[in-house]
């Protein structure tokens, strides 16, 4: 079944995602995919079809964490670089978090991303990960 992939890589780990994306092509292809920008430029050298949003650092990460709060992502694969400050921390951040509340696997390193990938759940149309109903905080009592 296809699903909705979100490709991020910090700066330092472009050349990581995009050998990652390589050695896993003929998975991935046939998906769709959302990536900030100029990860997605990148990426598209080797993979069709990839639609980019702004960079990061301008907006990227919100543009898909908006994605993600609207539930039109099913996986997202963001290799973020935990050894270099980033000008957009707080998007970073607020991206990770609306991937876990919207239960999105999210693979934050490579290792991750090739369990998420070789998972016979990747795939599978059958597979939905479990939604939290937020009713009682949407209706509590101000
Ligand atoms: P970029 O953004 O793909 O435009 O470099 C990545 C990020 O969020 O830092």
């Amino acid at each position: 079944m296809k699903k909705t992939i979100a490709l991020v890589a910090h700066d330092s780990c472009k050349k990581e995602l995009l050998a990652w994306v390589s050695e896993n092509i003929t998975k991935l292809e046939g998906h769709d995919f959302y990536a900030t920008g100029t990860t997605g430029r990148i990426v598209s050298e080797v993979l069709k079809g990839v639609k980019c949003l702004k960079s990061g650092p301008l907006g990227g990460d919100q543009q898909l964490g908006s994605l993600i709060s609207d539930e039109k992502i099913d996986y997202v694969i963001f290799f973020w670089d935990p050894m270099t400050n980033q000008p957009h921390d707080v998007d970073v951040k607020a991206l990770l978090r609306l991937s876990v509340l919207y239960n999105v696997p999210t693979a934050c390193n490579r290792a991750t991303a090739d369990f998420l990938i070789t998972s016979t759940l990747f795939a599978d149309k059958n597979y939905q990960p479990e939604t939290t109903n937020y009713s009682d905080y949407l209706n509590r009592k101000l």
